[in-house]
């Protein structure tokens, strides 16, 4: 077979020349150990936790090591393909502090590696698919969709494996004559890869996150380019990753099954195979077992879920972190108040078989993380969330922006911060006590106390109360109705002899907490009072003595 001959036909247009390429995109200029590497997701509209992983991992690993990270856009599945899906893609990853140095953006592509969206790079696969017919490397398949599935339906009944390969490949050794007959007949073709791999041999691998790996080669004739010229994942891959020049290429493990396949590519192209992070999945406990999580059984997967229900996004990222590296937390703890990006990632540190996300744990780590936010920051991303989801919230926490920060500045500061709020959608609940028009009585006083004690503290604490008394002194007035009501002022006597007294003390601060905050539990009552003002703390308790 003239190879070079069935080169021209199939590839008549092909002007530019693999010289060229290599010297348009030439290697990068970077420094010893910097990592180059890329996501490279599909525009299809759902981003999930699986693209936070990547993302997480490989923008650690590139910019940890002043290297460069690059978004490409692998949009050669059309039918998949949403509108909006890249910006929505580009958005998101923003919102979790995943910057790209180059590649796909809303405004268009940015680099000098550039096209970073697949479709646009059809003439380069083409240089490169040509050269593979050159040199016997692959070569035309004219299957149809119904004998491909024959195909398939015998091997089921024959019990052999399935797939395009040996005897099976009905177009890998056709004569000239055969290929022209049905070029001239117009035939929609795919081109495939001839692959001399065998299933009896091995190769060995080494992983960067699974270790050493022994993998058998890969027999099958996988196609390159589809029918409309498009390059398949595969193709693209070895071309895009060598021209764009990845050294670490970060993905899911269910491509560690085709990897063989990838190996061999690299290697019929004559290109430097990079490094690979396969990184396993991420799972969760159902009942007493683990399993992946899934898009159609999971809604936690998407991320669209966290951000609607309120989840910091530093939160996410930094639970993530948890997750994906096993020192992280001890890290944490002994640096409660460094930046995240501080922390030495590794991908030795991955568990090679994925990770456990956990809701709970990930509520637990939002807590901190809140409770190491500035009243400031509480404020402009709980107004950010409310602005989008809750807008009643958000006209109220605006109209005055200084009253509501004086409200997440209370028990903020000090070595132990309150740990009051894990999600945006739970501010609400924290602070509707503070403003008249969310503001009701929730809880009931317990019918054990009497309703003439009640009243006696609200009417006594409306008597003795002053806006100029510090936290001391306006206890010692707490304490003071206590013991004219027969309420223990002093915990520890109460604690010796509970049963001379009718209550204690905090049951007095309950009488007067749910007059003033509708609740049984609040923050600090001293801390509320400074923030209500002295007028709405007297109005409240006043409407609850006619009440009673
Ligand atoms: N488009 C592939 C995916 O979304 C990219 C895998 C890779 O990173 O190479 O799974």
């Amino acid at each position: 077979m003239d190879f070079k001959y069935l080169a021209n036909i199939l590839f008549p247009n092909v002007t530019l020349t693999e010289e060229e390429l290599e010297q348009k995109y030439p290697p990068r200029a970077l420094k010893e150990g910097a990592i180059v590497s890329r996501m490279a997701p599909s525009p299809t509209g759902f981003v999930h936790l699986g693209n936070l992983v990547q993302g997480i991992t490989s923008e650690r690993l590139c910019h940890q090591s002043n290297g460069t990270l690059f978004l490409r856009v692998e949009d050669t599945d059309q039918k998949r393909e949403v509108e909006g899906a890249v910006e929505t893609l580009i958005d998101t990853l923003k919102y979790y502090d995943i910057n790209f140095d180059e590649g796909a953006t809303i405004d268009g592509d940015f680099g000098v590696y550039a096209p970073y969206r697949q479709r646009q790079r059809k003439d380069i696969y083409h240089v490169y698919a040509k050269r593979l017919v050159e040199q016997g490397m692959a070569y035309p398949c004219f299957c149809t969709e119904d004998e491909l599935s024959e195909m398939r339906t015998q091997q089921e009944a024959l019990k052999e494996n399935f797939g395009y390969y040996g005897k099976w490949a009905t177009w890998r050794d056709k004569t000239i004559e055969e290929i022209e007959n049905e070029l001239s007949n117009g035939k929609p073709w795919v081109l495939r890869f001839r692959s001399n791999g065998s299933l009896s041999n091995k190769i060995k691998f080494t992983d960067c996150i699974k270790g050493n790996l022994e993998l058998t080669e890969n027999d099958i004739d996988h196609v390159l380019l589809k029918s409309d010229g498009i390059p398949t994942y595969h193709f693209a891959h070895a071309v895009d990753d060598h021209l764009m020049r990845t050294t670490h290429v970060v993905r899911g493990d269910e491509w560690l099954s085709t990897l063989p396949f990838h190996i061999q590519l690299f290697n019929a192209l004559g290109f430097k195979l990079p490094k690979y992070l396969h990184i396993g999945p991420l799972m969760k406990m159902d009942g007493d077992s683990k399993r992946k999580l899934s898009k159609r059984k999971d809604p936690e997967l998407a991320l669209s879920f966290y951000k609607r229900d309120g989840y910091p996004a530093q939160s996410l990222y930094e639970y993530m972190l948890t997750i994906l590296n096993s020192n992280y937390e001890d890290w944490r703890r002994a640096n409660p108040l460094t930046s995240p990006s501080e922390f030495k990632f590794s991908y030795k540190k991955m568990n090679p078989a994925g990770s456990l996300f956990d809701s709970a744990k990930l509520l637990d780590v939002s807590k901190n993380v809140v409770s190491r936010m500035s009243a400031e920051q509480v404020y402009t991303q709980a107004c950010e969330w409310a602005a989008e989801y809750d807008v009643e919230l958000y006209d109220a926490m605006s109209k005055d922006a200084e009253y509501t920060k004086s409200i997440f500045a209370i028990g903020r500061s000090g070595k132990n911060p309150r740990k009051d709020i894990a999600l945006w959608s739970e501010v609400r609940g924290y602070i509707d006590l503070f403003f008249d028009e969310f503001f009701e009585i929730k809880d009931s006083y317990d019918e054990r106390f009497s309703k003439t004690d009640i009243k006696v503290t609200l009417e006594e604490f409306v008597k003795t109360y002053s806006f100029d008394d510090d936290s001391n002194a306006w206890f010692e007035k707490i304490k003071d109705i206590a013991d004219m009501l027969g309420y223990a002022s002093d915990m520890k006597a109460y604690k010796q002899n509970p049963e001379i007294y009718k209550g204690n003390v905090s049951d007095i601060s309950m009488f007067i907490r749910i007059a003033v905050t509708g609740k049984l539990s609040s923050p600090d009552m001293y801390s509320v009072m400074r923030v209500l003002g002295y007028d709405k703390v007297v109005s409240r308790v006043n409407e609850m003595i006619n009440k009673l």
